[in-house]
């Protein structure tokens, strides 16, 4: 019997176990915090509104969990704006907070696979022995690394494993969050609303059950460099220049948190040389961190159901190898696709207005549950200069 360890208990972690699961095949999660159900619903560092579309929907047809993502998340039906910004969704989809699609993915385990994967919550894993397939002292036939951007099994492999390398890089993205608790009926909770070009801000709701109507509006403001507020009339006035909309969906109370908050370096980029080492994978932001465009939870849904149909396709023992060839082409396009993001750049909005004139909108066609990242890239590499 193979026996195998997960490290991560996120979208992608989770993910991988219930499919392994589905085929018989028993896991160990090591995951650094609580169970989910037992997390705060709001954290202002990580729960931004995610939106979950093609590529997350394959992986979640292909674990057959839809009506547990219906039930634990908000239905996307695109995206609201102006005319041209406007892209309605007509296939199932969803938004919520990273905590949303873990509790959506808790509740098929504990639905139908509790016997099947073992959690070990509250355990940081610090080091893996990636040729042995050690883990906390406990050996395993495959480790798979699905513990985020800063992976700790991605580091292990670059000490351990010959020829192994990660390339890194950043772009100036920032995000600054700020909540809109008076929206009321302003917009619709079925998509993420457009509310700036620039700086750009999409508001969207997360779940919450303290709240009246049972979500929480929270809106990424994406900004070119960092910014600090020294008050709450400091944020006001600059919220009033920049995206005067959310005035009208705030209270003074919210701005006065925004302009206390940290703001966050989305612009990191980590490429792996492989996608395997030794006894260990690694799948989504572990095998490839990029800037948010809207995919690295997707991706980190797909990458672990492309794992999975590695590994049901021959021995575990050159899973890597199958799986390498089958996700790194994906990983590296999308990674591409989310470094061409940049905020507050005016060429990067004059690209993106051109390509969409054209019928390449990178953002648009990477939602699509028809068409890999690859062949998006190429696409918009056909255009040649328009994109780098
Ligand atoms: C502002 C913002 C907006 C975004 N919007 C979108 C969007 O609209 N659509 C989209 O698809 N994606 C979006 N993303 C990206 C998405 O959140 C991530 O790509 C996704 O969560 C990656 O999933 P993962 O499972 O690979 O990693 P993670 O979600 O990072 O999960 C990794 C897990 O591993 C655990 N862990 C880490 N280290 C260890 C360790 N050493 N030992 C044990 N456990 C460990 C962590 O606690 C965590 O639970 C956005 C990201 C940001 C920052």
């Amino acid at each position: 019997m193979t026996e195998i360890a997960i490290i991560g208990g996120g979208p992608g972690g989770l993910m991988a176990a219930i499919a392994l699961a589905r085929r018989g095949v028993r896991t160990t999660v090591f995951e650094r915090e609580d169970h989910p159900e037992r997390m705060p619903r709001f954290n202002p560092d990580r729960s931004y509104p995610i939106d979950i579309t093609g590529h997350g929907l394959k992986a979640v047809r292909h674990i057959d969990a839809l009506t547990h993502f219906d039930a634990h998340l908000t239905a996307f039906h695109g995206i609201s704006g102006r005319a041209w910004l406007s892209d309605p969704w007509l296939e199932p989809g969803w938004i919520g907070s990273r905590g949303d699609i873990t509790r959506a993915l808790m509740s098929v385990v504990e639905d139908r696979h509790h016997d099947m994967i073992d959690f070990v919550f509250h355990s940081e894993v610090r080091t893996v022995d990636v040729l042995a397939g050690e883990v906390a002292g406990q050996s395993f036939d495959l480790v798979i690394g699905a513990d985020g951007a800063g992976s700790a099994v991605r580091a292990a492999m670059r000490d351990q494993v010959a020829g192994f390398t990660v390339e890194t890089s950043s772009v100036p993205n920032y995000g600054l969050l700020l909540e809109l608790d008076q929206v009321g009926e302003k917009l619709d909770k079925h998509c993420p609303n457009g509310l700036a070009v620039n700086p750009p801000t999409l508001a969207a709701v997360i779940r919450d059950e303290d709240k009246p109507d049972g979500v929480r509006w929270l809106s990424v403001i994406g900004l070119g460099k960092p910014i600090t507020f020294t008050s709450p009339v400091q944020a006001t006035t600059w919220l009033r220049k920049h995206c005067p909309r959310v005035l009208d969906l705030t209270s003074e109370q919210a701005i006065s948190e925004f302009s206390r908050r940290e703001y966050v370096h989305l612009g990191q980029r980590a490429t792996c040389s492989q996608l395997y080492g030794g006894r260990a994978v690694l799948l989504g932001d572990a095998a490839a961190a990029f800037p948010p465009a809207g995919q690295g939870g997707n991706a980190a849904l797909e990458s672990a159901m492309v794992l999975d149909q590695c590994l049901a396709a021959g021995p575990p023992e050159t899973v890597g190898a199958r799986y390498n060839s089958a996700w790194k082409p994906e990983a590296d396009a999308v990674s591409w696709i989310g470094a061409q993001v940049r905020y507050q750049d005016v060429r990067m909005i004059l690209r993106m207005t051109l390509a969409r004139a054209v019928g390449v909108d990178i953002g648009r066609l990477s939602k699509s549950s028809t068409r890999s990242y690859s062949d998006v890239r190429r696409a918009a590499r056909r255009l040649g200069p328009i994109w780098a």
